[in-house]
């Protein structure tokens, strides 16, 4: 049984390196020391959730909790502890510090478990409605009085959701497989069960009870969210259709938002594409997959666009994004009612259609939704012509989608990763590079001149080498804000300000302020150039120096800040960053 307090140990170490892989080592000796019951739960506590996290289980503790609990915890004046948060930046180590100059004495200095704080951590969730707030306070005041100030860090932290230890998925996969194996190399095994059910803990657990050979024997499961599969992107209809072979699916490329849906009787439960479950904000769509999909248990994915009854067309991205909501659901289903482009099937009637061809699967789709109206198979067509493909792009284009994604006829559904059996070729504008980039933010710059007052002067941005697991920038963006984006990008970050570069960050380039790489930013520029001042795929050249990928005109698309819907490691990689240059100078954009 471990001791949260012995958790804590491990945390502080994690957060003492700078590089990853003795990031990793620390993990897997973490890992190592847990029993079979608490695995899950070390796991989802060390990525900083209480649950998977497509179980979307919210803290619901605000910055306010935190500080009366360390009052409470403490006995110090909430003005000592506002004072001491202003002067840290981080609750975390103001709990710390306050806890050990405490002249409370450890209440009752009972050492709890990893199982049993977050057992507790769980009722601070789940606790909710009138009087809820002070409940809070009281749960998370008396686990910080128990503990040691180390312990009372990463309590203040954790319902925070800013733990800041820095580990990602690949990392956490890593130390697993090498904490069961003793070697690196049964993460890939566990890569691909992890795609298939998007739960950590579920394959700690699994590991640990029943070992390496139920992970290789790892199926998908309805309720648990299938990563998504990815299109790689090619520029021309012959280098797609070369690609392929001759003979692919061409479909339309629809830009709503991505919808899974599972299905087991009259339960029904939909998740987006970064695997949170939407099933509330969407009442129609469960109805119209209940009325129209004929099957008893699925899992199926599309793409969900809002449609305009008084216009009879669909509306654009920007509007159907309006769907996703939490409050106000009823109007807006009146107003904009979702249709959804079925466009792959992953499981039907105790099958696992994951492995099986394109063809199949899509067979078997149409199958289970002939004759119904809302929820729709993507249109499609079957070629080995270019000049058919190129044909179907223009008319898709002309009926203000953009583009199109081809499909490999006879390739299995690759969860999780961006392979070239989906393709997808999408309408380009001169003298721009035709796809935006989603950047990871990793640090910040100072304003200068009239800026100084926003106390903001742009973004150091970054993709994601999926290869090595790290962040590589690839572009400083510092033009193109309004004032509000200023203020909320400053607001933003400065929650989650790190004191020196975070170890899966590799730069050249110094921000004044370094971030915790949480936020995706969606990014258009004008052309990739190669600079030695960023890392994205960098190279030595001859006279020693090194070489990366850099943006020319970069500017934030949209009006808003960042992107919800994307995870640090779902941003745009460095892989592709490469083929984007190299695909760029083939068809001579800016030219
Ligand atoms: P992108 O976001 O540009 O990488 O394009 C991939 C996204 O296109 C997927 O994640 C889907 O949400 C969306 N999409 C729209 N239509 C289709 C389709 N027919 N097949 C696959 N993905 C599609």
């Amino acid at each position: 049984m471990m001791l949260f307090s012995e958790l804590a140990e491990y945390y502080d170490r994690l957060e003492s390196v700078s590089s990853r892989l003795k990031m990793i080592d620390i993990t897997t000796e973490l890992l190592k020391s847990a029993d079979e019951d608490e695995i899950a739960n070390i796991i989802y506590m060390t990525q900083g959730v209480l649950a998977p996290p497509f179980e979307g289980v919210e803290f619901g503790v605000a910055e306010k909790i935190v500080e009366d609990a360390i009052v409470v915890a403490t006995g110090y004046s909430k003005q000592d502890v506002e004072k001491d948060y202003k002067k840290q930046g981080d609750l975390g180590l103001t709990a710390q510090s306050l806890r050990s100059t405490s002249k409370l004495k450890r209440m009752n200095t009972k050492n709890n478990s990893v199982n049993e704080v977050h057992g507790v951590m769980l009722g601070i969730a789940r606790t909710s409605g009138p009087g809820s707030k002070d409940a809070k306070i009281k749960m998370l005041a008396n686990l910080m009085a128990a503990g040691t100030p180390l312990e009372a860090k990463y309590m203040a932290r954790y319902p925070l959701g800013q733990l800041r230890l820095g580990l990602g998925d690949s990392t956490i996969l890593e130390a697993l497989s090498k904490a069961s194996t003793g070697e690196r190399n049964f993460k890939a095994e566990l890569e691909r069960a992890y795609n298939l059910c998007s739960d950590l803990g579920l394959l700690g657990e699994r590991l640990f009870k029943d070992g390496t050979k139920s992970i290789e024997g790892f199926r998908v499961a309805l309720f648990k969210p299938i990563r998504p599969a990815l299109a790689e992107r090619l520029p021309t209809a012959e280098e797609i259709i070369e690609r392929m072979h001759g003979e692919c699916a061409v479909e339309q490329k629809y830009d709503g938002f991505r919808c899974q849906v599972h299905k087991d009787g009259n339960k029904i439960k939909l998740y987006s594409r970064r695997l949170e479950e939407t099933t509330e904000m969407f009442p129609d769509m469960i109805k119209a997959v209940k009325d129209e999909v004929k099957a008893d248990r699925i899992i199926f994915e599309g793409e969900a666009l809002a449609f305009n009854e008084a216009t009879n067309e669909f509306f654009p991205f920007q509007e159907t994004i309006q769907r996703k909501r939490k409050h106000g659901i009823e109007e807006k289903v009146e107003e904009m009612p979702l249709h959804l482009f079925a466009f792959d099937l992953m499981y039907l009637d105790g099958e696992d259609y994951i492995s099986r061809p394109y063809k199949d699967r899509r067979n078997a789709l149409e199958g289970v939704l002939r004759g119904s109206k809302l929820i729709v198979p993507s249109t499609q067509i079957i070629t080995s012509s270019p000049k058919e493909l190129e044909k179907f792009f223009i008319d898709s284009i002309g009926d203000g989608l953009e583009g199109i994604v081809a499909k490999d006829l006879s390739a299995p559904y690759v969860a999780g990763a961006r392979k070239f059996s989906w393709i997808k070729m999408k309408r380009s504008y001169r003298g721009e590079l035709s796809d935006t980039l989603d950047l990871v933010i990793v640090g910040y710059f100072l304003g200068r001149g009239s800026r100084a007052e926003f106390q903001f002067g742009g973004l150091l941005c970054a993709v994601y080498n999926g290869a090595k697991d790290v962040f590589e920038t690839i572009s400083k963006i510092g033009t193109g804000f309004t004032e509000e984006q200023m203020k909320e990008f400053k607001r933003m970050l400065d929650g989650i300000k790190v004191k020196s570069k975070p170890p899966r960050v590799d730069a050249v380039m110094e921000p004044d302020f370094w971030v915790y790489p949480k936020y995706v930013v969606t990014v258009k520029a004008d052309e990739i150039t190669k600079s030695p001042t960023h890392t994205c795929g960098k190279e030595r050249m001859p006279d020693g120096i090194e070489v990366g990928y850099a943006l020319r005109f970069p500017r934030i698309v949209g009006e808003g800040t960042v992107r919800q819907d994307k995870s640090a490691e779902e941003a745009t990689t460095t892989k592709e960053v490469i083929e984007m240059f190299r695909q760029q100078k083939k068809v001579g954009v800016g030219d």
